[in-house]
């Protein structure tokens, strides 16, 4: 009868059956989100509760931060250190009740703020983390703002109530003016630093009483349904009650009502406090993203949308990490899985190479270990092992052709060319110059006119791992030279065959150069002359990132 099993056609649709069933729940199951923040304001303390949540560590501490505290630029073996400890963190999974939560690690230092924009085209949500005290900071400003062009839904954390901080309702207007959301608040602080009594949770109508003891791991709530009952007085004490009722009132008259639909539309951002360090608040939090944050979403490509429950395996490469052993030079391509099952040792069609390739150990990340799994689901993140196949953006399917969209560049903030500095290594500068862009550390431009390159960063401190890795890796040498540039804009002109454009071209030749996708860039050297150029070419359209439509 076994034996039969796999011939039976009655059998078999029984099992297909079965498999879309639970292919169903897994994806269900799956909670893939980043958390966003300004360095310090509580990112790495949060995940780390978290996780605790999970059972996925035991105790605080374990969670590295991978924050770049040196900008000393001497040391490049400590940046690399610091940045390799992110390999470790890149991906965090746990379950927690009947849900599977990948979260996905978001650098805060602006310097790798490319990686974080990158590593957004792969979660399915965001918290995002606001210190009490500072309000809303450059950072997250950033952040939120690709965010929000994106519709990615997102809850707010507002943190550190433990300490002094901005009054709760300026800091929701803050949070609504700055960043451009519509709040609701689902949670209200009672009192705030010294004062701060605990949280009402207005999604679950309880109390939650701060003691201040951080070794809590489940907090004791209490119900109240009802805030006119004087047991509140009793709880809190007079002036607390008071306030709170006031403040609840205002809150209902002020804020719209929380909308699960429009949340998830990104139309509406649900708002908690609490104090991460003090694992206060935390619960709630996450007791209410795993009821209301999205399964894996359905996926845009160029050629059409890709529902995540189709069968058909298709993912993409949205990270790619080196290994910084020289001696073992293959690079870890992390791969986000949008449909199907990505299994062990089948092949996949890789895009760009039109070549299928098999994967004998793709890895799984659980909270810091990771470990070789047999399938993964959508949601998922899948490490592969990469000897240069690779690049971000790249996608991986069972046959058709797809092109996930959604990576981006931005406009790098400082500009050099790159020399080379040893003629009998041109090859290997070339090669090195080649994956390091793959991996997305930099961007490379090609000025129209002389074929010079142009090396474009977000932070000073890449031009030195660059040089630093080119030596170590690649055996090349490179000296660079200041390359004056306001902003790179990616260029569309209405009409490719207009006078206009063939004006434009000829005149601002010497500042036209192809990235490395072969986009034409337009590197302004002032504001002033960007704003000229706009002015003078209406139908040559400048845009400040690479993707348009
Ligand atoms: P990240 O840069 O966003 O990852 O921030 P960290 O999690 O490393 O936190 C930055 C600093 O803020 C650390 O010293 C934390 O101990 C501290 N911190 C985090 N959460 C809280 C909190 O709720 N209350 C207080 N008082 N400090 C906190």
């Amino acid at each position: 009868m076994f034996t039969l099993l796999g011939v039976n056609p009655i059998n078999s649709t029984i099992f297909a059956k079965i498999f879309a069933v639970n292919f169903k729940k897994e994806i269900a199951k799956r909670r893939t989100f980043g958390i966003i923040s300004h360095p310090d304001a509580g990112k790495t303390t949060l995940t780390e509760k978290l996780l605790l949540f999970g059972g996925a560590i035991q105790e605080a501490g374990a969670v590295k931060s991978n924050k770049i505290k040196k900008s000393a630029t001497s040391d490049f073996m400590e940046i690399e250190r610091q940045r390799g400890i992110s390999v470790a963190t890149s991906v965090l999974a746990f379950h927690y009740k009947d849900k599977k939560i990948n979260i996905l690690d978001t650098p805060g230092h602006k310097d790798f703020a490319e990686d974080t924009f990158r590593t957004l085209t792969a979660v399915d949500s965001v918290i995002v983390v606001i210190d009490v005290a500072k309000g809303v900071e450059e950072q997250t400003e950033k952040l939120v703002e690709v965010c929000r062009m994106r519709k990615i839904p997102m809850i707010v954390f507002i943190n550190k109530l433990d300490r002094e901080g901005k009054d709760a309702f300026d800091l929701l207007d803050e949070v609504e003016q700055k960043l451009g959301l519509t709040v609701t608040p689902l949670s209200f602080p009672i009192g705030m630093g010294y004062d701060f009594k605990g949280i009402y949770n207005i999604y679950e109508k309880n109390i939650n009483l701060f003691s201040g003891d951080s070794k809590k791991n489940i907090e004791e709530t209490i119900a109240f349904d009802d805030l006119s009952n004087p047991e509140l007085e009793k709880i809190i004490g007079n002036k607390a009650a008071d306030d709170l009722r006031e403040h609840l009132e205002l809150i209902q008259a002020v804020y719209p009502d929380f909308d699960k639909e429009a949340y998830l539309k990104g139309d509406q951002q649900p708002v908690f406090f609490g104090s991460a360090l003090n694992n206060f608040g935390v619960r709630e939090l996450l007791d209410c993203f795993i009821e209301i944050a999205p399964p894996p979403r359905d996926k845009k490509a160029e050629e059409r949308m890709v529902r995540a429950d189709e069968k058909q395996m298709t993912g993409f490469v949205f990270k790619i990490h080196a290994n910084m052993d020289p001696k073992h030079r293959d690079r870890l391509a992390f791969v986000k899985v949008v449909s199907g099952t990505f299994e062990r040792n089948k092949p996949y069609l890789h895009v760009r190479h039109d070549k299928k390739l098999k994967f004998s150990s793709p890895n799984a990340f659980f909270a810091e270990k990771k470990e070789i799994v047999d399938v993964s689901f959508p949601g998922d993140i899948v490490g592969l092992h990469d000897t240069g196949n690779f690049k971000i953006g790249d996608t991986l399917t069972e046959g058709e052709v797809i092109h996930y969209k959604g990576i981006p560049s931005f406009s790098p903030e400082h500009f050099r060319y790159i020399n080379n500095a040893d003629p009998m290594k041109a090859k290997q500068l070339n090669k090195g110059i080649d994956q390091l862009m793959d991996e997305g550390v930099a961007q490379l431009f090609t000025l129209e006119m002389n074929g010079r390159k142009v090396i474009g960063t977000v932070g000073a401190l890449q031009y030195e791992v660059i040089q630093y890795r080119l030596e170590h890796e690649y055996g090349a040498k490179c000296t660079y030279e200041n390359f004056p540039v306001h902003k790179a804009c990616w260029v569309e002109p209405e009409d490719p065959k207009s006078e206009e454009f063939a004006e434009f071209k000829r005149v601002k030749q010497k500042f036209l150069a192809k990235d490395k996708r072969g986009q034409l860039v337009f590197l302004a050297d002032s504001a002033f002359s960007l704003q000229m150029t706009q002015q003078k070419y209406p139908k040559v359209k400048l845009h400040f990132t690479s993707e348009f439509d």
